[in-house]
């Protein structure tokens, strides 16, 4: 595999990543530190003003050839993700063609959203012509998490890239080889520009060495914790910062759901990747009157799936330390009074964790109130649709959620009333797939949007210009100006503004 981080600079210590099925050891990678960085990222700028200066159709064509690479490469990049995660290979599949999807809307579209564009003048500006222009920023630096090596980094690598920037990448530890590979393949499909995407590898220190890198903007997906150490370190050289962090979303279920639909996908939406998922199902409130019949869908389905062996519907937990807190929450959701539908602690199996479904949970314990990134999903009881939203919005994470009700229009209401960057309704992460749907939260689960428009547009800097096209009659701007001439600009104004 070719690694992409200059080797003109000393060699960096190495780390060894395992498989989170075997324990068995998969690779080596270098840990880069501050010089191997600092080296991307000149790399990188260099390549960019090359890249910047390209008419927007040559540098669609030539991610378009990425995206073509990526397609033909895609059971290699779905074995990498495999090999990393843990996760099976069908869903590596899936996630690669995610990661497509996305990359294709945001090569097609960046030119129409950012392009420079006419914006109306006033009275007194009539006689400028304004114009508004989204520019590159220079190079970006992305730090990537484990769960969806390819397809979340990506929200923010394919639509650098395509806004004109350089990307310098730096993987999780624990899936370095996909973010080697995503790079090796750009230099692949178009080695014209080959380094402008650049994968840098290691931990910690790594990230914190890109921080400080003098990047243009760092855009971070992880943990709230981690995103707080990140952005203090962006805040020293007042790098621009983008986070996207945790979540701990919630599914509403009404009275006249379609109660299959909902439990097919309340099972889904918290058990897929082993519930590793920013935006999974982690809370379920369903209105008193179908909440059992609601919980006995969801248990008869998640009973009956295949976990554990080859078949198995999900893998094992990615990160052995995340099982510690798997078990710490339903052993706690339990000890407080919730009640195991299915499993319980038992079903913390390292490095498996097989289905829990809880129900009457405490809305304040860890279960409900921190992220649990495992295969848990608590269903509690509430009266009507009101408490539903009130007990949806209390968390301190505004991630994703999701509506089930029989009626769409109604579920739309409802979702309009939540405190989520994003809302399905009669689906669980529906908006995921739809590129041109902007993707983020706010408090705990972070700022800033990737995907769609804001998401290129966030890769951006904004440029404002006026041209002025003839010699106003009133330049309010010299000190030329008789003083009535002014006198009379201000009454007019005023007379004008005075009116409704
Ligand atoms: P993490 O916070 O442990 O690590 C994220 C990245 O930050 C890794 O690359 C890590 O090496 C790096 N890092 C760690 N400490 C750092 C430091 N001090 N300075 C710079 N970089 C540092 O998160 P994780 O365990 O890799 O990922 C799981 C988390 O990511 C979950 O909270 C999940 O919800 C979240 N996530 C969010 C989204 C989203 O789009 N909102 C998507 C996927 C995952």
């Amino acid at each position: 595999m070719t690694r992409t981080t200059p080797d003109t600079t000393p060699p960096a210590a190495v780390f060894t990543t395992y498989s989170p099925s075997t324990g068995e050891p998969l690779a080596e990678h270098p840990s880069d530190g501050p010089e191997q960085v600092a080296h991307a990222v000149a790399q990188a700028r260099k390549v960019q003003e090359g890249w910047a200066a390209l008419p927007a159709a040559r540098r669609r064509a030539h991610l378009l050839d990425w995206k073509r690479t990526l397609a033909r490469e895609l059971d290699t990049v779905a074995r990498t993700i495999a090999e990393e995660t843990g996760k099976p290979a069908g869903d590596a599949q899936l996630e690669v063609v995610l990661t497509l999807e996305h990359l294709a809307w945001a090569a097609r579209n960046a030119e129409r959203v950012l392009r420079r564009r006419k914006v109306g003048t006033t009275l007194f500006t009539v006689h400028q012509r304004a114009t508004v222009e989204h520019r590159p920023l220079g190079v970006v630096g992305v730090i990537g998490p484990w769960n969806y090596p390819c397809y979340t980094p990506m929200g923010s690598i394919g639509y650098a890239l395509a806004a004109g920037n350089a990307v310098v990448f730096k993987p999780s530890e624990l899936t370095p080889a996909t973010g080697v590979l995503l790079a090796a393949l750009f230099d692949a499909a178009v080695p014209e520009y080959a380094g402008l995407l650049t994968t840098v590898t290691g931990g910690a220190a790594t990230g914190e060495a890109l921080a400080r890198s003098g990047v243009d903007k760092l855009a971070f997906t992880g943990s709230p914790g981690t995103a707080r150490k990140v952005m203090a370190v962006c805040a020293e050289g007042l790098t621009p910062f983008l986070a996207e962090c945790g979540g701990k979303d919630a599914v509403i279920v009404t009275a006249d759901a379609d109660l299959d639909a909902a439990a097919d996908a309340v099972v889904w939406g918290a058990l897929s990747n082993a519930g590793q998922t920013c935006a999974g199902v982690e809370r379920v409130y369903a209105v008193r009157e179908i909440h059992a019949g609601l919980c006995e869908r969801v248990v008869r389905r998640a009973e009956a799936l295949p976990t554990g062996g080859e078949d198995a519907a999900y893998g094992p937990m990615t990160m052995p330390g995340q099982i510690a807190v798997v078990e710490r929450h339903v052993e706690g959701a339990v000890s407080a009074g919730g009640r195991a539908l299915l499993g319980g602690p038992e079903s913390v199996r390292a490095p498996y964790v097989a289905p829990v479904v809880l129900t009457g949970v405490p809305e304040d314990a860890a279960a409900m109130t921190e992220e649990t990134f495992g295969p848990v999903v608590t269903i509690n009881e509430v009266a009507d649709v009101d408490e539903a939203v009130a007990r949806a919005n209390a968390s301190r994470y505004a991630l994703g959620a999701a509506v089930f009700c029989r009626n769409g229009r109604a579920g739309a209401a409802i979702a309009a009333r939540l405190r989520a960057g994003a809302v399905s309704v009669n689906s669980v992460l529906g908006f995921a797939a739809v590129p041109a749907l902007p993707f983020g939260g706010s408090q705990d689960s972070g700022f800033g949007r990737i995907h769609g428009e804001e998401g290129l547009r966030a890769f951006t800097s904004v440029q404002s210009t006026t041209v002025q096209r003839f010699t106003p009659p009133i330049a309010l701007t010299s000190f030329d100006l008789p003083a009535a001439a002014r006198e009379r600009a201000v009454r007019m104004a005023q007379a004008l503004h005075r009116r409704r």
